[in-house]
């Protein structure tokens, strides 16, 4: 059993490496064991230039030159601070590629996603997450296994900013877990971009003004998964998300009990083997080559009871 949590930097996991984990925990280790391969399928590349094109849509984007690890977390809560004043003000009703973070649950791990839109409704100021998901082949939803990882995933993003509304994220807790220095003088231009807040000259002073500018949004009141086609880049279908907080806890305590190191990696369970068949890993797979190991012994058994 590895420490996993420090083959991925130590500090903090990504909502994307949740979503693998759910797909496949095995797969996900083997990925991370061999992370030299190049996995970007042709699909996949496609899907992140849609992305890419719907961002750029809305909104343009800055290079800012990162001078520390506490520069790096300050854009963070810059993309933060404007979009809860582009909402608060009407500038703007949509944006993308928004950062969220945090400690959900209590589970002692650091969560940090880029959420892919959250629309606010100009009349009624209420807020909606949609994620948007590309479709190669066909305008048909994914199976039910993809499916349930998406609606984790959107869920989770709702959990994530309205803990941030609600003030559940301390500065205390992210200098803990990113090992950041609140009181770290931010870089020059970094300080450039902040405008005439560049009062807030230290990480900790500009995270106490994102978390007051973050305190007045609402909760995310709608989640919706998105289906896109990358033939036209058009929806073909919105699917609703109703959001189940006691459903993503335990789904949420399962899979940190992973990362904690409390617990071995997991294969799928027999009933979704069909997984393996495109799995590049099944043919040396130990998780998979037990059970088959398993399933024989079973029935070499039963034959030798007839
Ligand atoms: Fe997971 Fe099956 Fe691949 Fe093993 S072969 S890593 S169990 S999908």
């Amino acid at each position: 059993m590895g420490n996993y949590l420090e083959i991925v930097g130590g500090k903090y996991i990504w909502v994307s490496d949740l979503m693998k984990q759910l797909w496949c925990e095995q797969q996900m280790v083997y990925e991370m064991e061999e992370p030299s391969l190049e996995r970007e399928t042709p699909a996949m590349k496609a899907g992140t230039d849609l992305h890419l094109a719907r961002e750029l849509a809305v909104q343009d984007i800055v290079n800012v030159e990162i001078t520390s690890p506490e520069d790096a977390f300050a854009v963070k809560l810059i993309n933060l601070i404007g979009m809860a004043e582009d909402f608060a003000t009407g500038a703007a009703c949509v944006r993308r590629e928004i950062p969220v973070f945090g400690a959900p649950y209590g589970e002692g791990l650091f969560l940090s996603g880029i959420v892919d839109e959250i629309r606010c409704d100009a009349e009624t100021f209420q807020l909606d997450v949609v994620e948007m998901k590309t479709r190669a082949n066909s305008k048909t939803l994914p199976s039910t296994s993809q499916m349930a990882t998406h609606r984790m995933q959107v869920m989770l993003y709702k959990k994530l900013f309205d803990d941030l509304v609600r003030g559940a994220v301390t500065k205390a807790t992210i200098a803990l877990h990113l090992r950041l220095r609140l009181d770290r003088r931010l870089g020059d231009d970094v300080l450039h971009h902040l405008g005439d807040r560049r009062a807030c000259d230290t990480l900790g002073s500009l995270t106490d003004f994102a978390f007051a500018r973050l305190q007045s949004l609402p909760f995310v009141a709608r989640t919706t998964l998105e289906y896109c086609h990358q033939a036209d880049a058009c929806c073909f279908e919105m699917v609703a998300v109703d959001y189940d907080d006691a459903w993503l806890r335990a789904a949420y305590a399962r899979c940190a009990g992973f990362w904690r190191g409390a617990r071995a990696a997991r294969g799928v369970d027999v009933e979704e083997a069909w997984k393996c068949r495109t799995c590049e890993f099944a043919d040396t797979c130990a998780w998979r080559l037990r059970r088959i190991e398993e399933i024989l012994s079973e029935r070499r058994s039963a034959c030798s009871e007839r």
